[in-house]
């Protein structure tokens, strides 16, 4: 059995993506002793791999865009789903993060005044992301983690040593988080979190007040995907454990393109900045398909012809948009659709082609990472033909139900932000509000932990010795089950029971099915075998995070058989049309003696000067009658 080290702080964040890093260096600025978690490599995280942009509302391409046509553009693409305060918070605050950012050093793309560049991208009706090539989630966590090393010379010239006050746990997993009572209970407050070396093995307990959950997304539940391997949904999992809860976990990103062959890179994401940049989708027969798929409820703000749609480039004022930039549920759902009536690509995508609309060394220019992503992965040369697409799992919008303003969850003590925490993108995110979101609500967390620790006065909560050493003996006992079986094909089965039973297009049935095969693999997964010691052994940690991939499968299948309408990144073929009445209930899901529970919940309403910016018109589309304003308001 491992050694278990102790570590004491004030606020311990885990994840050190985009979330993490604001959080922590929030929380430290705010005189807070705080330590960052990650799984894996210390700047290896999904931020680093986002390439298209971050959205806020700048006006520097387009000075007719501020705050509020931020909002309508992320509630429409959300489909009115999203926690208005959230929308709210984001869209006023995005613009000073990114600006923050760049004090901090962020070299982005300029326009040729000198101001922030900023590129087109599906949905926002203006160009409206900050970028650095394709490489933009490269440059912000450069930024970020330079401003930790900033924050730990400072420390180490005021205090003596640089980690005095923040200090990186790389490649550290937290396996639980730590209570000073029950999961549920009433007074239970967050006491710290439980975790292991990966390379030692060592088992380490973190005692602290505060906890701020940022581990990202739940993508390798799913077996095509845009997510790389740490990503099986622990922090939700980690969540529900400890009696928080999760909110509408059935909106799954399905984004459009990912690259379809060769098989062994099947799901890495293809930038949504391609077809930003002018690239279209077309069929086996050369046709621009997305005309044909434009819903009503979009159907005046986007083109009807190539011409219209070409034009709208160079002139954005005077056309409409092209239909391959409409939100990413209704463009997955299209290329789903071509591929089923047999137009698809030899290799079963569609074709995305930017070698016919920009020069190559434009190509180049702007697309870097994709030029080489297809030239290494599978011998294509972007700039002169097309590339083969199709949907691939790519982000969850449902998550933690946080408070808007503090990210606090329901548990005093634990906060959540990025993309583990729900509400904010409603049900289908745009491209590009990630990282915003991070950035804006990363902030946040680290303010709403300081807070609550300076209101907690001088007793901190403990968590049971006797719980930290069972929690020591549920990890090592992989290795004592020895008719248990391997862990890479039980992920593989829950793999291929959410791709196939509950992924982009759903059925009642066959979600029925995924939840009996999820609750036989159950089972199979409390008795696990791990081979080997402790001392790095990926098939030992993947035990551990087999029971997380299988609850956060569970919530999603539970939730998605619940919800019976089609929204976002929601498709049902037994009921394809959006409801208002259901657009009035988010699905919050708990834990209760080991079993997930599940609840409506009515979704906060639009604030008056916040539905005042959608015309009626398009308000009916979505809300009910009884929430409709009087017919005879203005119109704004
Ligand atoms: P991440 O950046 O995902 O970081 C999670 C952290 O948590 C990691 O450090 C991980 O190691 C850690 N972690 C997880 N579990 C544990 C555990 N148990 N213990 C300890 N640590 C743990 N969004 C945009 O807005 N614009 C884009 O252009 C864009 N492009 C993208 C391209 C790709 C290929 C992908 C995959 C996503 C893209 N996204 C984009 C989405 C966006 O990058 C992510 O949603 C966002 O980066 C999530 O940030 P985060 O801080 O919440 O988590």
């Amino acid at each position: 059995m491992s050694e278990t080290t102790r570590h004491s702080y004030d606020v311990v964040v885990i994840g050190a993506g985009g979330a993490g890093l604001r959080a922590a260096i929030e929380a430290r600025q705010q005189g807070k002793k705080t330590a960052v978690i990650s799984k894996s490599l210390f700047g290896k995280a999904h931020t680093v791999m986002a390439e298209g942009g971050a959205a806020a509302a700048l006006g520097n391409v387009n000075s007719s865009d501020h705050w509020q046509v931020h909002f309508r553009d992320t509630i429409r693409g959300g489909k009115f789903m999203n926690n208005p305060r959230m929308a709210e918070l984001h869209a006023k605050e995005a613009p000073e993060r990114i600006l923050e950012l760049e004090y901090w050093g962020a070299l982005f793309d300029r326009t040729p005044q000198g101001r922030i560049s900023q590129r087109n991208f599906g949905g926002h009706e203006y160009p409206r992301l900050a970028h650095v090539g394709d490489r933009t989630g490269l440059e912000m966590i450069r930024t970020l983690q330079q401003r930790v090393v900033q924050l730990q010379q400072a420390d180490a010239a005021e205090l003596g040593h640089p980690e005095a006050m923040l200090k990186v746990f790389a490649e550290t997993t937290v396996t639980e988080l730590l209570l000073d009572g029950e999961p549920g209970g009433e007074d239970t407050r967050i006491a710290g979190a439980f975790g292991y070396v990966r390379e030692s093995g060592e088992f380490l307990v973190f005692e602290a007040p505060a906890v701020v959950l940022a581990t990202g997304g739940i993508g390798r539940s799913f077996k095509v995907t845009s997510n790389s391997w740490e990503y099986t949904g622990d922090g939700h999992a980690l969540a529900l454990r400890a009696g928080a809860t999760l909110l509408n976990m059935e909106f799954v990103q399905f984004h459009p393109t990912g690259m379809v062959w060769p098989p062994s890179v099947k799901g890495i994401l293809v930038t949504e900045s391609v077809r930003g940049d002018g690239g279209v989708l077309r069929d086996s027969e050369g046709r621009r398909f997305m005309f044909g798929y434009v819903p009503d409820v979009f159907r005046e703000h986007y083109a009807e012809s190539e011409e219209e749609a070409d034009g709208w480039y160079a002139d954005p004022a005077n056309h409409r948009r092209p239909p391959e930039l409409l939100p990413r549920d209704e463009v997955a759902r299209a290329i789903n659709n071509e591929v089923k009536q047999g137009r698809g690509s030899p290799h079963g995508g569609v074709f995305l082609d930017v070698s016919t609309r920009l020069p190559a060394e434009e190509i180049m220019r702007r697309l870097p990472s994709m030029h080489h992503q297809f030239k290494e992965l599978a011998d294509v040369d972007i700039t002169a033909g097309p590339m083969e697409v199709g949907p691939t799992c790519h982000y969850v919008m449902g998550g933690v139900e946080v408070d808007p303003d503090t990210g606090a969850s329901l548990v005093p003590g634990l906060f959540a932000a990025g993309e583990v925490a729900g509400g904010m993108h409603g049900s289908n995110r745009l491209g590009g509000n990630s990282l915003s979101d991070l950035l804006v609500f990363g902030r946040r967390c680290g303010l709403g932990a300081a807070s609550y620790l300076d209101g907690l006065g001088d007793v901190r909560p403990a968590a049971d010795p006797a719980v930290i050493e069972r929690l020591g003996a549920e990890a090592a006992a992989p290795f004592e089950h020895e008719a248990g079986e391997n862990p890479y094909q039980l992920q593989q089965e829950i793999q291929q029971t959410m791709n196939d039973l509950v992924g982009i297009i759903r059925r009642g049935p066959e979600m029925e099915q995924a939840l009996e095969s999820l609750d036989k693999l159950r089972e199979r997964v409390a008795g696990v075998r791990a081979e080997g010691g402790t001392v790095y052994n990926p098939g030992w940690h993947l035990t551990l995070d087999l029971r997380n991939m299988l609850l956060v499968s569970e919530a999603v299948a539970r939730a998605a058989l619940e919800r019976e309408e089609s929204r976002g990144g929601h498709t049902r073929d037994d009921h394809p049309a959006m409801s208002a009445e259901w657009r009035r209930s988010n699905l919050v899901l708990s834990l209760r003696e080991g079993r997930i529970r599940l609840r409506r919940q009515p979704l906060d309403a639009l604030r008056p000067d916040l539905m005042e910016l959608f015309d009626r018109e398009e308000l009916g589309k979505y809300l009910t009658e009884e929430e409709l304003p009087p017919a005879d308001r203005s119109d704004g």
